[in-house]
């Protein structure tokens, strides 16, 4: 038996045994096709049922209609953070809730004149902005669903008269998502969907119309749409991976399953947190995100030896991202739950509490 940890970190992040079990295993044969699934053409008919496979689990997960084009794209969520604007037009609005959507507005920056709608930079993004100040005509609204950095997660994206378009790189598929609220969906898989190196894009065809003509092939979506993502060579055993998460979601009971178990392993950690005088989260509570819990110590001077001692528990990765400090667990759809006891066992432990 392979001896595995509880790897908390925030990306690329743990993925599920059973699917790791059942990729390995088709490595050397996909079934009993005698080469494995890395080695196959993306033209194979083989192929063509793992990406369908693969489109179909997105599909009924999300309850995604016809009108709706899901693509696996290359570049991860920062190609996106041009492509968006490259495609549907730079003069939009930005919610800034931290690292990504400032890396997100930037792009826009280069190709016209993007607004910022609500920031919360002002107290170094521990909270999501409340108020909104969002034009109707804006080409679209961007929000990050959830900052993977600082922790916060909007439970709810804003209701915007403009398309609005959410980078879900760290909770996609995390829980069930009321669609009428989005025009477009993009995430890195690194997080919650499977191996870095791919990228999965939803988006209304009706904003493939919007794509000026002068664009380079691969940064235009209507070639992605046209071609079934298979433009060019497209990141195969990605997509063969992506197919087998949305399988084990299915099999844990979807979406709204995986959102209530979600939503329990963070609650143990911050009750933990909240209860426990040696360690104080670092988001205002309404603000806290389910997928990366972030947190200090009171006595600044212990966390070496905090991390220190649960690495040496098979508890790794929990060192807060650079700009933030601190202790920062990643608990994405594959953490399990005795992973997060054994967290919350280990920070009372180490608390005397
Ligand atoms: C990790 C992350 C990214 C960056 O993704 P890449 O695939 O590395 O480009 C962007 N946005 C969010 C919210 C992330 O968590």
């Amino acid at each position: 038996m392979t001896k595995r940890i509880f790897n908390f970190s925030a990306g690329p992040a743990t993925l599920p045994e059973e699917v790791l079990t059942e990729a390995r295993d088709n490595l050397l044969s996909l079934g009993d096709l005698g080469a494995g699934i890395m080695e196959i053409s993306h033209r194979s008919p083989e192929f063509d049922a793992i990406i369908d496979g693969a489109e179909a689990g997105i599909r009924r997960l999300l309850g995604l209609t016809d009108d709706w084009a899901v693509l696996f794209l290359q570049g991860g969520a920062s190609t996106q953070f041009t492509m968006v604007p490259q495609n549907l037009g730079a003069d939009a609005d930005y919610v800034l809730t931290g690292a990504w959507s400032e890396k997100a507005l930037k792009e826009a920056q280069k190709l016209g004149s993007p607004r910022v709608a609500a920031s919360s930079k002002e107290t170094n993004f521990d909270r999501l902005p409340t108020e909104l100040d969002l034009r109707a005509d804006a080409r679209f609204v961007h929000v990050t669903s959830n900052n993977t950095i600082f922790g916060t997660q909007f439970r709810e994206v804003p209701q915007t008269q403009a398309p609005l378009v959410c980078d879900a790189s760290s909770d996609i598929l995390s829980r069930p998502l009321d669609l009428s609220r989005y025009a477009m969906i993009y995430a890195g898989a690194q997080k919650n969907l499977g191996p870095s190196g791919v990228t999965l894009v939803i988006m209304r065809k009706s904003l493939l119309e919007r794509s000026p003509k002068s664009l380079p092939t691969m940064l235009n979506y209507n070639t992605h749409v046209e071609k079934g993502s298979r433009f060019n060579t497209p990141p195969t055993f990605g997509i063969y991976f992506i197919g087998l998460v949305t399988q084990w979601i299915e099999a844990q009971g979807g979406l709204a399953a995986m959102d209530q178990r979600n939503q329990a392993k963070a609650q143990q950690l911050y009750d933990a947190i909240d209860g426990i005088d040696l360690y104080q989260g670092t988001v205002q509570p309404e603000s806290r995100s389910l997928m990366n819990v972030t947190f200090k110590l009171t006595d600044a001077s212990r966390e070496g030896e905090f991390l220190s001692q649960a690495k040496a528990r098979g508890l790794h990765g929990l060192k807060g991202h650079r700009s933030v400090g601190g202790v920062r667990a990643s608990i994405y759809n594959a953490m399990p739950v005795a992973g997060v006891e054994a967290l919350v066992g280990f920070m009372r432990e180490f608390a005397g509490a």
